[in-house]
């Protein structure tokens, strides 16, 4: 039985409530965890309460020497770490491992960024007066973080709020939480003080609304559905909780009559099925200029019909399982909405006969669809991916921004006037310009519209954790 981590204790939920631990490969119980609710939550928010009085007024040098010794543990324990993701998980080995060692470098590049806080002296129209602005911990922090990253998305808000003074009560997703209870380990180990970080796995809903209602939880940093990202804010608005919300997206990408047509395609069929598509800045609607059109549509789905589908532990593999049959299920369901609405199925779109146990699913290239599709609409976050048709560079535009989503868009094309066009008129948070991936550990990542508000990553990051403060000293 996996234990709760509260204020430096592995220990039992309080009402002995426990849920099983799934492996999406074989459906079978890997594990049980003990299930928290908001009981365990709200002894966990005291227990970091506590402890931000100490933390709080640590220097970031001294914050630093601890997360630089998490990372190096989560560097040494890579190959369990990996093996436990992919239990968890189902994603391909070779994936796990990137997976930690990004999460590694997340805890790294904070312990150096939060010496870098630095305020600034404001000239004032007072000869007795000096004004200056300093930056301060937030308080208790709650971080709530979907499966679909294990390590990555509790990573780079745990790193950032520890690094920024704060302390935190985590609450990763019930599907995967063996990767973060492996990086509440890496911190003990590394000598965290007690009630600094807190990670309760179980009732969801009962574990946020403790998490809105405690006034001593200062913020709440999400990662998951743009669904529970609005209860959320519902229930902030009552108990004036701050938010960083990463939500859901439904990534644009403009391929242009001038772009590698072959090479896009190849690097297309790798970046859309990362992860299995479960990404949210996963490239998922294709617009390709119309005289490539065709040319792309073959080229992509001989690709994409060549990918590999298996567990994560086999050689070789590309795409494991689906996290549940529930996700595997909302996959199937816009699948068959677009047949019904006569759209081409060029390759996959079934359950492969050789893995019947398992939420496995043959990824799919879909075409004969417009902008009114649940392809186009929804987001997928699945092994799918839709092909539309654009003529001129406005109209690729209007279609990639019609959605209410915002969070990552991509451009793939050799002329430099239309890489500036077009990433300048796109309306996301991100843009990969002949890029798979914009984001990383020293950059800002966020979305606008539906898909989020604040950032992670980057010295952005930080200061989400943050407040500012401005000192005014007068009678000088
Ligand atoms: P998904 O459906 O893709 O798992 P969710 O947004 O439901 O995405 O999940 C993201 C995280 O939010 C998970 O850790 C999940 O347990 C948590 N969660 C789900 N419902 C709630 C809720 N009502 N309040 C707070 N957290 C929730």
């Amino acid at each position: 039985m996996h234990k709760l981590f509260i204020n430096g204790e592995w220990t039992l939920s309080q009402d002995g409530q426990h849920l099983p631990l799934i492996n999406p490969a074989t459906e079978e119980m890997i594990d049980t965890i003990s299930a928290a609710s908001g009981q365990d939550a709200h002894l966990a928010i005291g227990a970091a309460q506590a402890a931000f009085k100490s933390w709080s007024r640590t220097t970031p040098y001294q914050r630093a020497t601890i997360l630089k010794k998490a990372a190096d543990y989560l560097r040494e324990h890579m190959d369990d770490l990996s093996r436990d993701m992919v239990l968890e998980s189902g994603k391909p080995l070779g994936e796990a491992k990137g997976e930690w060692a990004v999460a590694a470098n997340l805890f790294e590049w904070y312990a150096e960024e939060a010496k870098r806080a630095y305020g600034r002296v404001i000239p004032t129209n007072r000869p007795d007066k000096r004004s200056s602005v300093i930056w301060q911990p937030m308080g208790v922090i709650g971080i709530i973080t979907a499966w679909n990253f294990p390590a990555y998305n509790p990573a780079r808000a745990w790193a950032a709020a520890l690094a920024a003074g704060c302390t935190v009560v985590a609450k990763p997703s019930e599907n995967t939480p063996l990767s973060a209870y492996h990086m509440a380990r890496a911190l003990a180990e590394s000598g965290i003080p007690k009630g600094v970080i807190n990670v309760v796995v179980g009732d969801a809903q009962s574990i946020g609304t403790a998490f809105l209602d405690n006034p001593a939880l200062k913020k709440i940093s999400f990662t998951g559905s743009t669904r529970v990202g609005k209860i959320l804010m519902d229930g902030a608005s009552k108990t004036h909780t701050k938010l960083s919300l990463e939500l859901g997206g439904n990534a644009p990408v403009l391929v242009f009559e001038d772009a590698d047509v072959d090479a896009v395609a190849k690097a297309a069929s790798i970046a859309r099925f990362r992860n299995n598509g479960q990404v949210c800045i996963a490239p998922q609607r294709f617009y390709v200029q119309r005289p490539i059109f065709d040319r792309f549509a073959e080229l992509l789905s001989g690709y994409v019909s060549n990918l590999k589908v298996g567990g994560g532990f086999e050689q070789g593999v590309q795409l494991g399982p689906l996290i549940t049959k529930r996700q595997r299920e909302s996959v199937m369901n816009l699948l068959d909405q677009a047949r019904q609405e006569n759209a081409r199925i060029l390759t996959g779109g079934y359950v492969p006969h050789h893995l019947e146990k398992g939420y496995f699913f043959q990824p799919a290239v879909v075409t004969n669809l417009n902008q009114s599709s649940p392809l186009a609409r929804n987001e997928i976050f699945g092994p799918v991916l839709p092909l539309f048709v654009f003529d001129d560079l406005d109209d690729g535009i209007e279609m990639a921004n019609d959605t209410e989503y915002g969070l990552a868009a991509y451009v793939f094309t050799n002329s430099l006037k239309t890489a500036i066009y077009a990433s300048e008129r796109l309306d996301f948070g991100m843009v990969g310009v002949n890029e798979w991936a914009p984001h990383g550990t020293e950059s800002p990542f966020g979305g606008w519209n539906y898909s989020g508000q604040g950032h992670e990553s980057g010295s952005e990051g930080l200061y989400e954790y943050m407040e500012k403060k401005l000192i005014s000293i007068g009678g000088l």
